[in-house]
C-alpha cells in the first residue's frame, strides 16, 4: 500500500498524472522489482508511461527498442517535454551525431535512449551495450516479433540474443496481440517468469458496423450519408494514396469538403492537415494508414473504412482511434466482395515471386556495401533491373528483402546487413498474410455480434452475448432488418435516453 502510494506520488511528481491507467502501475512495479514483464495495452492505453516512469526513477537509462524513426522522434520529443534526458539513434543520422548520442549515454547523461532493432545487431553497438548504464530493456511494438503479426520485423527476432549481454529486466509492450502472438513474444524475448498485464480491448463506447457496399459510387454515397451533420472529427481510411485522392475528390464534387493525408504529401502539407484535424471543430480527413500515429484527438466520432485493411489487428487499431474520450463513436467498414481482389493484388505485390527476389538480392549484393546506408532511388533500381512494375515494384521487392532480414530500409536509405541471408524465410509470409485477410473477411461476413467477434479474436471473453451496439445485435435484438438509417435512428434514441 505504502509502495503503491509512493508510485502514484512519483507519477504525479514526474509526469503530472493524478492516477495510473489500468495496467501501468503493475508494469512499472514489475520493472522496478527487476522482473521481466509483458504489457498488452490497447492503443492510447498509455504504454509510454511504463518506460518513462522507470527512466525517471531508476539509476542509469532505459533502452527502448522501437520500429520506426517517426515513432522514435515522437517518443523522444514527448519524453523531453516531460523532463527526461532522451535521445534516439538512427542510421540516417550523420556519424558525428550518433557518436555524440552514444558518448552522452555512456557518460550517464541519458535517461531514455530509443534505438531501432537493427542497431542491436550491429556488432559494435553490442560491444558498447555492456558499457552503457542500462537499467531496463523495453521493447515497444513487441508484436513485430511475430511473423503472424501484421508488422513482422526480422531484427525483432534477435532482440532476445541481447539478453545474454544485458542482465536487466525486459519490458515488452504492444497494443496488438492475439494469444498466439503473446506466446511468441515471451518465447522470443526469453522472458523469465514475466509479470503479464493484459488490458481489456473492450471499447464499450464504440459501435461497430460493416456495410455491404459494392461499388465506388455506393461507398461515396455511404460516406456522404455517414458524415452528414457530423460533430467532432471524422477519419475515413483508404488503402492507397490513389484511393485517398479519389475519395476526397468524389466527396468534394458532392459538396462534402474533406482533407487528404498520405505519405506522398510534403511534410508542410501533412502538418497543415494535422493542424486542421486537431483544431477544426468537425474536420473530415481521408487518409492512408500513415495518419494516426502521434495524432491525438479524443473526440473522433466516426472512423469509416473505404476499404477494410489486410488484418483485424490493423482494423482494430485504426478504428480504435474513435471515441478516445469515452463518448459514443462509430466504426463503420465499407466492404464489397470485390475488395478481396484488391487485397490479393496487394498480397502479390508484397510477396513477390522468388525469382524476382533473387534478382534484387543479387543487385543489392553488387551495389550496396555491407552495413553502410545508401540512398536508393527506386526508379533507378527499376530501370537497372528492367522491372515491369516500375518504382512500386522496386520498393515492394526491397521491402520483401527487408522482411527477410537481409536489408534494412529506412526511408530512402537502404542498408545491406546480411549478404548471406536466406530468402526461404519469406515463403511462410504469404500464407500468414492470406490468413489475416481471411480473418478480416470473416469479420465482415459475421452474422453475430461484431464486438464479440473482435474480442474473441484478441483472446478476450465478451461480457455478454449481445453488445446492443453493433449492426448485427441491433438487427437481431430489436427485429430491425431494414436500412441502417433506422438502426442509427434507434441507436440515437437509445443514446439520448
Ligand atoms: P499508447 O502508446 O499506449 O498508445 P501513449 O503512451 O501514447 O499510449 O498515451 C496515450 C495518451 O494518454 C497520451 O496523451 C498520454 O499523455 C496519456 N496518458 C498516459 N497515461 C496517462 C495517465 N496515467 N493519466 C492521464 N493521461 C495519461
Amino acid at each position: 500500500m505504502a509502495i503503491s502510494q509512493d508510485l502514484s506520488r512519483a507519477l504525479h511528481r514526474t509526469l503530472g498524472y493524478t492516477r495510473f491507467r489500468p495496467g501501468q502501475e503493475e508494469l512499472v512495479q514489475a520493472v522496478l522489482d527487476g522482473r521481466d514483464a509483458l504489457g498488452i495495452l490497447p492503443t492510447g492505453g498509455g504504454k509510454s508511461v511504463c518506460f518513462q516512469l522507470p527512466a525517471f526513477l531508476l539509476d542509469g537509462m532505459v533502452l527502448v527498442v522501437s520500429p520506426l524513426i517517426s515513432l522514435m522522434e515522437d517518443q523522444t520529443g514527448r519524453a523531453r517535454a516531460a523532463g527526461l534526458r532522451a535521445d534516439f539513434l538512427s542510421s540516417g543520422m550523420p556519424a558525428s551525431q550518433r557518436l555524440a548520442v552514444v558518448d552522452r549515454a555512456a557518460g550517464g547523461g541519458t535517461d531514455l535512449l530509443l534505438v531501432a532493432p537493427e542497431r542491436l545487431l550491429v556488432p559494435r553497438f553490442r560491444e558498447l551495450l555492456s558499457r552503457l548504464p542500462i537499467s531496463v530493456l523495453a521493447v515497444d511494438e513487441a508484436h513485430c516479433i511475430s511473423q503472424w503479426g501484421h508488422d513482422f520485423r526480422p531484427a525483432y527476432l534477435r532482440i532476445g540474443e541481447v539478453k545474454d549481454h544485458l542482465p536487466v529486466p525486459v519490458l515488452a509492450l504492444t497494443a496488438t496481440a492475439t494469444p498466439r502472438v503473446r506466446k511468441e513474444i515471451e518465447t522470443s524475448l526469453r522472458l523469465r517468469r514475466p509479470v503479464r498485464v493484459v488490458g481489456s480491448f473492450d471499447r464499450p463506447n464504440l459501435a461497430w458496423e460493416v456495410r455491404k457496399s459494392a461499388s465506388h459510387g455506393q461507398k461515396i454515397l455511404d460516406l456522404k450519408e455517414l458524415s452528414r451533420g457530423r460533430s467532432g472529427a471524422t477519419i475515413v481510411y483508404a488503402s492507397t494514396r490513389r484511393s485517398v485522392e479519389a475519395v476526397r475528390r468524389a466527396l468534394a464534387s458532392r459538396g462534402t469538403g474533406a482533407l487528404a493525408y498520405h505519405a506522398g504529401l510534403s511534410s508542410a502539407q501533412r502538418s497543415r492537415v494535422q493542424d486542421r484535424f486537431l483544431n477544426d471543430p468537425a474536420p473530415l480527413v481521408v487518409a492512408t494508414n500513415a495518419f494516426g500515429m502521434g495524432i491525438d484527438r479524443s473526440d473522433v466520432r466516426l472512423v469509416a473504412h473505404y476499404q477494410l485493411p489486410g488484418s483485424l489487428e490493423a482494423y482494430y487499431q485504426e478504428a480504435g482511434r474513435a471515441g478516445r474520450d469515452g463518448e459514443t463513436a462509430r466504426c463503420v467498414g465499407l466492404w464489397g466482395p470485390r475488395d478481396r481482389q484488391i487485397h490479393d493484388a496487394f498480397l502479390a505485390l508484397a510477396h513477390p515471386a522468388g525469382r524476382e527476389l533473387q534478382r534484387v538480392f543479387r543487385w543489392a549484393r553488387r551495389t550496396l556495401k555491407k552495413d553502410s546506408p545508401t540512398r536508393v532511388e527506386p526508379s533507378a533500381v527499376a530501370r537497372d533491373m528492367g522491372l515491369k512494375g516500375g518504382e512500386e515494384a522496386a520498393w515492394a521487392l526491397l521491402s520483401a528483402l527487408a522482411r527477410s532480414g537481409v536489408l534494412v530500409v529506412e526511408g530512402e536509405l537502404v542498408t545491406l546487413v546480411d549478404p548471406e541471408g536466406e530468402l526461404n524465410f519469406l515463403r511462410g509470409f504469404r500464407e500468414a498474410a492470406e490468413a489475416q485477410v481471411d480473418s478480416v473477411e470473416r469479420f465482415a461476413r459475421e452474422t453475430h455480434c461484431r464486438r464479440r467477434h473482435l474480442l474473441r479474436y484478441f483472446g478476450e471473453d465478451a461480457p455478454q452475448d449481445r453488445c446492443h451496439r453493433c449492426d448485427r445485435c441491433f438487427s437481431e435484438g430489436l427485429g430491425v432488418s431494414g436500412p441502417f438509417s433506422s438502426f442509427w435512428g434507434l441507436f440515437g434514441r437509445m443514446k439520448s435516453q
